[in-house]
């Protein structure tokens, strides 16, 4: 089925300081895509219009390589653009030199203690 019409996974609204500091303006998206979401009887405000009514929202989506994604949304009575991120909001920690080899991954590498994805160069020394 496609997903035309769904909310992604971790959809949550920024300000717009958060969007000014988002992948937006500093990375090239994997991929963007336009979708009109409804996610019928939700009461998250962050699906709603800024009514608070159950309407079709239309959104430009931006996904980045870190499986996060940005969007920009149109609220057209108002006259008003609405930003949103999605994707896993990523906590990073260090691992320890055990797991960076188990994994096979570079010294210093970082891993999201949410959805598992590590950043860090693959490891090159053998
Ligand atoms: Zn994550």
């Amino acid at each position: 089925m496609s997903d035309h019409n769904a909310f992604p996974d971790g959809w949550r609204e920024i300000t717009e300081a958060e969007f000014v500091r988002s992948a937006y303006f500093s990375q090239v998206p994997e991929k963007r895509d336009y979708r009109q979401m409804l996610d019928s009887g939700t009461r998250d405000p962050a699906k709603l219009d800024l009514s608070g009514r159950e309407l079709y929202m239309c959104a430009t989506l931006y996904s980045y390589a870190d499986k996060t994604g940005i969007a920009l949304a149109s609220e057209h009575e108002r006259g008003r653009v609405r930003f949103f991120a999605f994707g896993c909001p990523h906590e990073f920690h260090g691992l320890t030199v055990a797991e960076e080899r188990k994994l096979g991954v570079s010294y210093q590498s970082l891993q999201c203690g949410t959805c598992g994805l590590i950043v860090g160069k693959p490891d090159s020394s053998d």
